[in-house]
């Protein structure tokens, strides 16, 4: 079937013909492409077309597709058994592998779902603390918890309003949402009602506005307000956890800022290495208010799944192997950078950012510093850009607030294509 028929089919017993809302290509308009097969940096779409792939499911496939050490551990994980609903040997080594390579994390539980991780972490913020008001950002995501689906209210450092039907205003009343990378409304709202914040939830590196840093003055103000104040500081790396650098994008910061940590980290994506798993980790003493041990319910049936640990397990060893990042964020710079340089020689203002191998391009003069600046880039142009890109077999993100992703299986001809494509979109 070619990719129309089966999206048509979909349409009739899938809402909007997907699981995932971004994958129907509303924003950039067209047919999404159904995936028929992957290996290594490629996608082969229902009618055999072949694709750069530049999403990588999100950010999990940092390996590439089917990378053959975490292919054999899966399956040789599978004939044991998918799933026990008691604890096994393998669930401890995944925990053990992810506090030894993030210090600020002294236990860690394992889930299904980033959205699950940080709704989890949110409700343990609360529990721990006593305290009910939670701080996130605008462009910051941070999955589909009731609580989290927020845009700012009217006025600076207002509660927010629910982004979704289905949420009540009740619900949201006790989440602030500040614009990022804004130090002067940070400040305003600690000093309004610092004493009563749970946690501060935030992206430190974002990908859910494209790519944006927070810069060193404003994580550095937010460290030095939740300290203050008594609210937990938590770093939502379900993206940029294992893949921006092995430490995460906290290792990033603590090398910007002396002695640097969050209080907790809600991890995804990477540490599943394309299979269903996610994780919240944090202190002992924060750790510890969690049933069984605590007052802070939380459970899952398929959580620390026999499956899913092996395949998180096969790629963190993979990508703890000596200049693995190194060499992934050298090749997803000259990607950025072929990219920005074809937009100047075709005459569109282009801009880029990278960090270990997350990426992200705006039609811009300068790099946007939050998501209102994102949002007000040319989406026209992008959509054709995306577009010009798809024809030519280079699959990227089909929204420009999305971030992008190589893998260790982009080799440098797959830049250098990538680029020429490009250069002829741009050129169009
Ligand atoms: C993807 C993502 C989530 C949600 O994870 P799911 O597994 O899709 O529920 C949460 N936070 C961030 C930063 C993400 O990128």
């Amino acid at each position: 079937m070619t990719n129309e028929e089966l999206f048509q089919r979909a349409q009739a017993v899938i809402p909007g013909g997907v699981n995932s809302p971004v994958r129907a290509f509303k924003a950039v308009g067209g047919t999404p492409r159904f995936i028929a097969r992957a290996e290594g940096a490629y996608l082969w779409d229902a009618e055999g077309k072949r694709y750069i792939d530049y999403i990588g499911s999100w950010g999990p496939m940092i390996l590439g597709h089917g990378h053959p050490a975490v292919v054999e551990a899966v399956m040789k994980a599978a004939r044991d058994g998918f799933s026990f609903g008691a604890p096994t040997e393998r669930e401890v080594e995944l925990a053990e592998a992810i506090l030894a390579l993030v210090p600020s994390a002294e236990q860690v539980r394992l889930v299904s779902s980033g959205t699950e991780a940080a709704m989890s972490a949110l409700r343990l913020a609360r529990g721990a603390t006593g305290r009910k008001v939670i701080v996130k950002f605008e462009g910051c995501y941070h999955g589909h918890a009731d609580a989290l689906l927020v845009k700012a209210g009217s006025g600076l450092a207002t509660f927010g309003n629910p982004t979704s039907a289905g949420v009540p205003p009740e619900v949201t009343q006790h989440t602030l949402v500040l614009p990022y990378n804004d130090l002067e409304a940070l400040q305003a709202a600690f000093d309004r009602v610092g004493d009563d914040i749970a946690c501060v939830m935030v992206e430190p590196i974002a990908g859910n506005m494209n790519f944006i840093r927070a810069s060193v003055p404003f994580m550095t103000l937010l460290r030095s307000l939740c300290t203050q104040h008594g609210a937990l500081l938590v770093f939502d790396e379900v993206m940029s956890g294992f893949r921006v650098a092995l430490g995460g994008a906290q290792s990033v910061y603590a090398r910007l800022i002396p002695g640097f940590q969050p209080d907790m980290s809600v991890f995804g994506k990477v540490i599943g290495g394309g299979m269903p798993l996610a994780a919240f980790a944090g202190p002992k003493q924060v750790m510890s208010q969690l049933a069984p041990l605590g007052p802070v319910y939380q459970a899952g049936t398929l959580s620390g799944n026999p499956v899913a640990t092996a395949c998180g397990l096969a790629t963190l060893k993979e990508i703890s192997r000596p200049g693995f990042f190194d060499a992934l964020a050298a090749r997803t710079r000259s990607l950025v950078e072929g990219v920005v340089a074809a937009g100047r020689s075709a005459g569109v203002p282009m801009v880029g950012d990278s960090e270990g191998g997350m990426f992200g391009f705006f039609f811009a003069e300068t790099l946007p510093q939050n998501y209102g600046v994102v949002m007000a880039t040319d989406q026209k142009l992008f959509n054709r850009f995306f577009h010009g890109m798809l024809d030519r077999g280079v699959y990227l993100a089909p929204a420009l607030y999305e971030a992008g992703f190589v893998s260790a299986a982009h080799t440098e001809a797959d830049v250098a294509a990538t680029v020429a494509a490009a250069a002829q979109a741009l050129a169009d």
